[in-house]
């Protein structure tokens, strides 16, 4: 990396979402220091990444104290996004209370790492914060309807508290703060076996096997291309807009699980058997955002229709398999 100007920290950075932000911020020529305990990233997503001079991959946890190699960057950092934590509900459940931790203790040293360096600082939330919701789409003013006690709670509580904690450093001064709620999101990088419907899909209909529909497929998501969603990070931080509150970044068009199922199929060229299992506890009926406030505020509105970006995922996880396929003949 080279040695001087202005660093740009990136949290969760080697990930399914982080490894195209870094991407995109190395191609705008900025310095990135990725920071990652590489608990669900992908190894591989580093590879492209540390072709540029200008990245630095450190392995940490940030609920664990800050690094020196963080910590000895203070002077230097001007930006901090913070997007360290599992996120499929598989693989947060996993660990419930490391997933907990992250949300609350990560944050936290990331604040204050963000007070005392002077950077800007942007969470990255989800619509997890609003539970199975009773207002439909979601605005940012919505509180939600999510169970404290429920499997999903240590993700979408820890969630609201970091938005809590961020929000109480920005009204002190102590900080300046950006958060974003991200709403599903798919493509290239994603982990194969994170149990998300996306990834879980695409593999199924890849290897012949019937797709798992959870519950009837009537409950609904909406998903946005993961360049999409980095491209509303991104205008989401450099917004001189300190008075945003939280902003939605998903893409609006709705649809059924039964209706992804037709939209995979179109993009395959082949009917997709299916086949029923339980629908998981606290599983949100319907998820579709608002985002009037980003397309008003930040000029943002994501672009890529569903079934050309589900082309490019397919594509993409074709290249995966057979990669590993050829790794694992070796
Ligand atoms: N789902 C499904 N089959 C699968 C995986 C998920 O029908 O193999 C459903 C799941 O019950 C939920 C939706 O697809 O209603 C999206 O699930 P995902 O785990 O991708 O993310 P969530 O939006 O629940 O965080």
């Amino acid at each position: 990396m080279t040695t001087g100007g202005e660093l740009i920290l990136v949290a969760g950075g080697a990930g399914f979402i982080g490894s195209h932000l870094c991407q995109a911020l190395l191609e705008q020529g900025k310095n990135v220091l990725c920071l990652d305990n590489l608990q669900t990233a992908r190894r591989e997503n580093l590879l492209e990444l540390e072709a540029y001079s200008r990245f630095r991959f450190v392995e940490a946890d940030i609920t664990r104290p800050l690094p020196r190699q963080i910590l000895g960057q203070t002077d230097r950092i001007s930006r901090i996004y913070n997007l360290a934590c599992a996120a499929s509900p598989d693989l947060y459940q996993a660990d419930p209370e490391h997933t907990i931790l992250t949300c609350v203790m990560g944050t936290n040293r990331l604040l204050h790492l963000a007070e005392d360096s002077g950077a800007r600082f942007l969470l990255t939330s989800t619509s997890e914060v609003y539970g199975d919701p009773h207002v439909h789409p979601q605005t940012e003013n919505y509180r939600g309807n999510v169970s404290c006690t429920g499997p999903r709670a240590c993700y979408d509580e820890g969630k609201r508290a970091a938005e809590t904690m961020a929000f109480d450093f920005a009204r002190s001064g102590r900080a300046d703060v950006r958060v974003a709620r991200i709403f599903n999101t798919y493509g290239p990088n994603m982990r194969m076996d994170d149990g998300r419907v996306i990834s879980n899909f695409i593999c199924q209909a890849l290897a012949g096997k019937p797709l798992t529909i959870y519950g009837n497929g009537e409950q609904t998501r909406s998903f946005c291309y993961v360049s999409d969603t980095v491209d509303g990070l991104l205008r989401l931080m450099e917004s001189g807009d300190r008075d945003l509150g939280p902003v939605n970044i998903g893409n609006p068009t709705e649809l059924t699980i039964a209706e992804l199922i037709d939209t995979l199929e179109a993009v395959i060229g082949s009917p997709l058997p299916t086949v029923s299992r339980p629908l998981p506890v606290d599983d949100p009926k319907k998820r579709r955002p608002d985002i009037a406030r980003a397309t008003d505020r930040l000029g943002w509105c994501p672009g890529t229709p569903l079934s050309s970006g589900l082309a490019a995922t397919v594509a993409w996880f074709e290249r995966e398999l057979r990669s590993n396929r050829a790794r694992n003949a070796e």
